[in-house]
């Protein structure tokens, strides 16, 4: 349970915390950089809070991916799961590599096709679609809607035969595996609301074929997020290879299987999750099926490859006890730590101060929560009021789960690209924090 405190061994060490993240480097000179990028040049020029990107190191895990699946001779379609990072830049990259999109709302669906991503590599998965997003999906002709229940495929058809199109689905199937992950991104387990019940599938798959303006090529599944073992993987493609083997003993056909997302990283001291191993998993489990294949990889191939960057406010002693280390960007942008407990690595951006001996320090932001603390009781090099801290692995569901509670600005975004730097995201000012609000006229006196 990666995201879980409590730990019983030391924290990593900024030279351990290093050594699993190639794409930073600490310089004597320059400090922590990024893909060679010297991260203090970018928070002089842009200031902090800000987001950075490594766009090779985001290219090389998703090509990684598909040399895995190709290395061991699978045909496997790759659609990045626009939640864990929708920034347009980062679409229009992974557009321009060749990948496809899997994406969770209409507002998605709009950010992938703005950023020039063809409709037909798009899959749309989500456990309650509205009828415009699915009249918008199925007007453009996305490849592929992921449906997650009997109603969905009803209301579906009904949408379909009214535009005079067809929709391409697959039933996505609640295998009740345990992904052995976090609570609140456990979704393959009978009681989460994802899915079909793996007992109804063949009989709706067979409803399916019956259904006008359906065309029912597969199956989906997706058990969860931050899965580090292939155990859960291999327990969802049997059951799904099953339901395979019925489906055609009972004289239908299956082309597709989409076999969802969740590849772990390494965020503390965990191994990361393998590529290779996954595509291992899917060969022995799916691969004498004869079907095209796809996965949904968000958080592997982009977490790791951003950093927060952050500067300490102020650094507030008690005494003998760990000291709080307020930071100036805080729950509000990076949630994680709060939602899930869940454990990021930070590290001092001076060599300087890096190279100091560690003590335990709480580190925290400025919000009015308790809840608003980034890491407990850590062993950190000292920090003093200005220091910088990089907050590692937030590339993905970091940005994106960003709000302006206690109204403070979303923070600016950066992407790093073969070896420069540039703002893909200004900092949002303070009068756009309140440009959509209207105070009624009898209200209004100096605003
Ligand atoms: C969130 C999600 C993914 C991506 O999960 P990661 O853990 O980020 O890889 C893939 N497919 C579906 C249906 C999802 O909801």
């Amino acid at each position: 349970m990666a995201d879980v405190l409590p730990y019983t061994d030391a924290d990593p060490s900024v030279a351990e915390l290093l050594a699993t993240h190639p794409h930073l480097k600490m310089d004597v000179h320059s400090g922590l950089m990024l893909e060679g990028v010297p991260l203090n040049a970018i928070a002089d020029a842009v200031g902090t809070p800000c987001w950075v990107i490594g766009g090779n190191t985001l290219r090389s895990r998703m090509h990684r991916m598909q040399s895995a699946m190709q290395q061991a001779g699978l045909d496997v379609a790759i659609h990045y799961a626009v939640k864990a990072n929708d920034h347009l830049a980062i679409l229009s990259l992974l557009r321009a590599e060749g990948f496809g999109a899997d994406i969770v709302s209409g507002g998605e669906l709009a950010r992938a096709i703005k950023a020039g991503m063809p409709a037909e590599r798009i899959v749309f998965s989500g456990v309650g679609k509205t009828d415009a997003e699915l009249e918008q999906a199925i007007g453009l002709g996305v490849g592929q809607i992921n449906v997650e229940s009997a109603e969905e495929l009803d209301v579906i058809s009904a949408i379909a035969q009214k535009l005079g199109r067809t929709a391409t689905i697959t039933l996505r199937v609640n295998p009740d595996v345990d992904a052995k992950t976090h609570a609140k991104i456990t979704t393959g387990l009978a009681a989460n609301k994802f899915g079909i019940p793996f007992h109804d599938a063949a009989s709706l798959y067979a409803h399916a074929a019956s259904l006008p303006g359906i065309r029912a090529v597969g199956f989906s599944t997706h058990i969860g997020s931050q899965i580090l073992s292939t155990a859960p993987y291999r327990a969802a493609y049997a059951r799904i290879a099953e339901l395979v083997q019925t489906v055609r003993a009972a004289g239908q056909t299956v082309e597709v299987i989409d076999c969802g997302g969740g590849l772990g990283i390494s965020y503390r001291n965990e191994p990361e999750g393998q590529p290779e191993a996954l595509a291992g998993a899917i060969k022995a489990e799916l691969g004498h099926l004869n079907v095209r294949l796809a996965i949904e990889p968000g958080r592997w191939p982009i977490g790791p490859a951003g950093v927060l960057l952050g500067s300490v406010i102020l650094h507030k002693a008690r005494g003998n006890e760990a000291p709080f280390l307020v930071l100036d960007t805080a729950m509000n942008d990076l949630l994680r730590p709060s939602m899930y407990d869940a454990w990021h690595g930070i590290v001092p951006l001076s060599a300087h101060e890096a190279a100091l001996p560690a003590a335990h320090a709480h580190v925290v932001g400025p919000v009015c929560e308790s809840g608003d603390t980034f890491a407990r009781d850590r062993l950190l090099p000292p920090m003093q009021r200005g220091s910088r801290i990089a907050i590692l692995d937030t590339g993905a569901y970091g940005a994106v789960m960003s709000s302006t509670y206690n109204s403070r600005p979303l923070a600016a975004e950066v992407l790093v690209d073969n070896g420069t730097w540039q703002v893909i995201r200004s900092r949002q000012t303070v009068e756009e924090l309140w440009q959509d609000e209207i105070v009624p006229s009898h209200l209004a006196g100096t605003v």
